[in-house]
């Protein structure tokens, strides 16, 4: 009896410290410019600070993606910031938003607009971003459609899109990305395998849905790993769930 009692207790130990040692979940923020310009998807760089804030305030941890799906987590407050399509004024949100207040980001970008326009970063500001500990992954070439409507329509433009990226960025940064988000989010299947026959270790889509993923889950498809796009119109919803997951 006594034996039984002992082994009851040291079970009931071993399942007291099991919640501590659950997996971590993330959640993966999609943002895209900070101009103040008239978008659902631009923010005035001071609201975007604002924001940042609001979520440490509430407990969130802000991790690198880099960490986040190497499972490098701790509980289920974890926020992992991206940004997408490299506009300039992403040097801005890095310089005086994110990196006074040590948040990693990760930015990804379509190779074939940098130093093509004003309103995207050039090869040096990029060079520089990752000097800084920006982690830059791939977006597409020109930013295509990868939906299966375009797998469809023109199979070899999605293609191109997965399989160009990798070197172009390689040229301007000198380091290959290993990740790789979807442009527009979507992916259709065959987009998801050339990603990863590209040599990708992670891709991930985008869309309005708040959910927090566990990068150890088996269950999750490394090349379908959702994010969260921070519109103007779902961020008081996602805040509600932040809010709610934080407790009282
Ligand atoms: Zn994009």
């Amino acid at each position: 009896m006594k034996t039984i009692r002992a082994v009851l207790a040291i079970a009931l130990s071993v399942l007291a410290v099991l919640p501590s040692l659950a997996a971590g979940t993330v959640l993966i923020l999609d943002y895209h410019s900070f101009l103040g310009a008239k978008s659902t998807l631009d923010y005035p760089i001071a609201d975007f600070a604002a924001q940042l804030d609001r979520m440490k305030a509430l407990g969130y941890t802000f991790v690198s993606l880099e960490d986040a799906m190497a499972g490098r987590l701790v509980g289920k407050k974890n926020i992992a910031i991206t940004i997408d399509d490299g506009n300039h004024s992403v040097m801005a949100a890095v310089e005086e938003v994110l990196r006074p207040r040590g948040i990693p980001v990760g930015l990804f970008i379509y190779p074939a607009a940098i130093g093509r326009s004003k309103t995207v970063l050039t090869a040096q500001q990029l060079v520089t971003l990752q000097s800084e500990g920006c982690e830059i992954g791939a977006h597409g070439y020109t930013h295509q459609y990868m939906t299966p409507r375009a797998w469809l329509r023109n199979r070899k433009q999605v293609l191109r899109e997965a399989s160009l990226p990798m070197a172009a960025l390689a040229k301007i940064t000198g380091k290959a990305p290993s990740v790789f988000a979807y442009p527009y989010g979507v992916a259709a299947p065959g987009a998801r395998d050339a990603v990863r026959a590209a040599g990708y270790a992670w891709a991930f889509l985008a869309s309005e849905k708040v959910r927090f993923v566990d990068p150890t889950d088996p269950a999750l498809n490394h090349w379908a790993v959702p994010r969260t796009i921070v519109y103007h119109w779902n961020r008081r919803a996602i805040f509600k769930l932040l809010e709610a997951r934080a407790g009282p």
